[in-house]
């Protein structure tokens, strides 16, 4: 969409993010990369497979707290089906956070006991961790790193950039750095990061933002949505989203003079709504479609 193009990104980031990434890959024995639970798909960046190739990897989805649970077992058995390790996280609460090591270590385990039967007793384990903008990888790893950096001194690969933490002894982790951008150039993938807050409203209309949401909640009707808004006798479906967002603005009463609803008020209300998981947990990507 052109809308999208008002984001701030070049062609040159990019390029230079992979090369990082790339000279950064050969400090780490694994990577972990964060998505987010709600867009499994929308969160990821599209060439992050053919920059990190062969390396081991975990696939940490976070924000679950907001996604629907049965669909991200869904994605979790698709995953594994697809022979990755992928765990459910919550870095607001921290709930899922203590699977993160024994995953890796779980990926890991034939190189640590390698290594081990060639008398190499601790090894180090090091990981990177990648993730597009507000995926939460700046929350995960206070969390899980309680803030402890490595000493400079020990780590190798230490320059501009390169930020390493020491979650306990004997395994770290490494921020990435540089930008890792989403596909946002495709339509669906830019609305559905821009419900969930990954990138700025500005880039498209607010009311065309919310109709769009609202094509997916009425469809889902989770009882907290319809409540909420005291839809119960509506035939939510079947009514056209605009009309669906007049409705709701009329319910709260954002009357402009005229009697006219403030559809643009509760648009705004509406993905506000959304974003804080006051209208319920939904996950708007399924690894069958
Ligand atoms: P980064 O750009 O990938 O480093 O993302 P941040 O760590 O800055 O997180 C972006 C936003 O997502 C912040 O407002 C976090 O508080 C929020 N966030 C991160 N993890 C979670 C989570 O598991 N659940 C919820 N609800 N919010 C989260």
């Amino acid at each position: 969409m052109s809308e999208m193009q008002n984001i701030q990104w070049f062609p040159g980031h990019m390029t230079k993010t992979k090369r990082q990434i790339q000279t950064s890959l050969k400090l780490v024995d694994a990577v972990a990369e964060i998505i987010d639970a709600r867009i499994p798909v929308s969160s990821r960046n599209p060439d992050l497979d053919s920059i990190i190739q062969n390396k081991p990897r975990v696939v940490l989805m976070n924000k679950c707290d907001m996604a629907d649970p049965s669909s991200t077992q869904k994605w979790i058995n698709y995953f594994k089906n697809n022979g990755i390790v992928a765990i459910p996280i919550d870095c607001k609460t921290g709930r899922g956070i203590n699977k993160f090591v024994s995953s890796v270590n779980e990926v890991l385990k034939e190189k640590i006991e390698k290594q081990k039967a060639k008398g190499l007793l601790n090894p180090t384990v090091r990981v990177m961790i990648v993730g597009i903008p507000n995926v939460g990888k700046s929350t995960f790893i206070n969390r899980i790193s309680k803030n402890r950096k490595a000493k400079a001194e020990d780590k190798p690969g230490v320059t501009r950039g390169n930020q390493w933490f020491t979650i306990n002894k004997g395994f770290e982790v490494l921020d990435t750095p540089g930008v890792l951008w989403p596909k946002f150039e495709d339509k669906i993938v830019g609305e559905r990061l821009a419900f969930t807050g990954a990138v700025k409203d500005q880039i498209m209309d607010t009311e065309l933002l919310a109709m769009r949401l609202l094509d997916f909640l009425k469809v889902e009707k989770n009882p907290i949505f319809v409540e909420r808004f005291k839809l119960q006798n509506e035939p939510i479906e079947d009514i056209e989203s605009y009309e669906l967002l007049e409705l709701i603005g009329r319910k709260r009463g954002m009357l402009i003079s005229g009697g006219e609803i403030d559809t643009e008020r509760a648009a705004i209300m509406l993905l506000d709504e959304y974003r804080s998981a006051k209208l319920g947990k939904y996950t708007f990507e399924l690894p069958e479609n």
